[in-house]
């Protein structure tokens, strides 16, 4: 059992401290949000994540799993402490580490001397040294530990990942940090800080480009008359390849993939390499935004000032409540600025909540946003749009056509109940 401290209760340092309190170590999480550290104490998790309920109950339960206010409270008195705070990107893409540097600054002077520091958030490459250098007067190792967890699948993720990547100067102290893990049956690479650092930027770059690729042989599908679904299924057979991260779409988004491709194209600058290739990546997403609204002044006829718009779905994935980044308000945003009329719905947002960016009817069922609505369009492929009956909604619509920009509805019972019907590259 090893003392752990969490500096940021988000959905990695949730997640983190929860599956280690499950794993048997002693946890304390700790964040500024008041209200967050109110819900956790009696185990109400602030956001939906597939299992975290439970592992966070379990944890309060057995008295492992306590949430205090501040890093400071929850650091005083630990062996190893987690950095899990937010790294969003700047106006020009460049990564902010003022999250980082405050809570480097609140910490600095309760460590206990002997403790290990572990990043998990992501960071320019070169951070660790950076902070290595405050804590090294106080007699703090550093270490990198990126996360590769999604969510959704968070606690699963965690709990059975793909490799737990350890970047330090110090084999000693990588040796406890791994140790905290030895229960999770993964290979584990050791590494320097800045190779561990570089991983993380390079696999979500690889997921982005995975992406993009699906969505431009999208494109060529659509011009040539082949159906993307099953190419994707003929590619993915191929072992070298993988069927993974190989499925058409809005686009790619969320709080990842976008800042931390501009995060690595701005940090290859700095190194001195222009990322031609994945500042395309990035391109070739965007272009994705675009034609997916292409589709739907289609689908209503040619027009969209005025034309009414049903929107399913705005979370950038199905299993998250998680809105930065998605593609589904991008494209939102563009039917708005096109002069579209938009009712929205999605089961994670509430129609008391705040109105996602510029969207002001968020309605409580699929089912009203389609009433006398020019053209449907899926953009979250959640279970619910596939149980929808296509001839109920057909009744309640102006013009019978859907955008599926999921490919995630039967397209010929849509067809059937009179649909015109556009999926991506099929
Ligand atoms: P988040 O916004 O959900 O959570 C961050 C938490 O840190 C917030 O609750 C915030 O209040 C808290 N915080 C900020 N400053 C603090 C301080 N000084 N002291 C204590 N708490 C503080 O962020 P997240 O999605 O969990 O991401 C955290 C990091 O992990 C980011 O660098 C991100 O890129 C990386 N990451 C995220 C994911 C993901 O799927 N969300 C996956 C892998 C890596």
């Amino acid at each position: 059992m090893t003392r752990v401290a969490i500096v940021g209760t988000g959905y990695v340092g949730l997640t983190t401290g929860a599956c280690l309190a499950h794993l048997g170590h002693e946890v304390a999480c700790g964040d500024i949000d008041e209200e967050k550290i109110a819900r956790l104490s009696v185990g109400e998790v602030p956001f939906l994540e597939d299992q975290l309920g439970r592992l966070v109950a379990e944890g309060i339960d057995n008295g492992r799993l306590s949430f205090v206010l501040g890093a400071k409270a929850a650091v005083a008195g630990c062996e190893i402490a987690f950095l899990c705070v937010p790294t969003p990107q700047n106006p020009d893409g460049s990564v902010d580490v003022s999250f980082i540097e405050t809570a480097t600054r609140d910490i600095v002077d309760v460590l206990p001397n002997g403790a290990i520091l572990v990043n998990k958030s992501t960071v320019p490459v070169g951070t660790t040294r950076v902070v290595e250098k405050v804590f090294e007067q106080v007699g703090v190792t550093v270490v990198s530990n990126p996360e590769f967890l999604r969510e959704g699948s968070a606690v699963q993720d965690f709990l059975h990942p793909d490799r737990i990547v350890i970047g330090a100067e110090d084999r000693v102290a990588a040796g406890v940090v791994a140790a905290l893990f030895k229960d999770i049956a993964a290979p584990v690479l050791v590494t320097d800080p800045v190779s561990a650092e570089t991983i993380k930027y390079a696999a979500n770059a690889f997921l982005a480009t995975k992406l993009s690729f699906v969505n431009a042989i999208a494109a060529v599908c659509e011009g040539v008359g082949a159906n993307v679904d099953d190419v994707m299924v003929g590619l993915g057979y191929d072992h070298r390849i993988r069927s993974d991260y190989l499925r058409p779409g809005p686009g790619w988004g969320g709080s990842c993939l976008p800042k931390d491709t501009r995060g690595l194209v701005r940090i290859a600058e700095g190194a001195g390499y222009d990322f031609r290739l994945l500042k395309s990546v990035i391109e070739v997403n965007e272009e994705q935004f675009t034609r997916v609204v292409a589709k739907v002044r289609d689908a209503a006829g040619g027009e969209l000032e005025g034309r009414a718009v049903a929107v399913w779905g705005l979370t950038f994935k199905a299993g998250t409540n998680d809105l930065r980044d998605s593609p589904a308000l991008a494209i939102a945003g563009l039917l708005l600025a096109d002069g579209a009329k938009i009712r929205a719905y999605d089961p994670t947002v509430g129609t008391d909540d705040p109105p996602p960016v510029g969207l002001v009817d968020v309605l409580g069922d699929p089912m009203s946003t389609c009433e006398g609505a020019d053209a449907l369009i899926v953009l979250t492929d959640w279970d619910e749009f596939r149980r929808m009956e296509p001839s109920a909604v057909a009744e309640r619509m102006a013009n019978r056509a859907v955008v599926d920009a999921r490919n995630t509805l039967d397209r010929q019972a849509w067809e059937r109940a009179g649909f015109d019907y556009q999926g991506i590259g099929c």
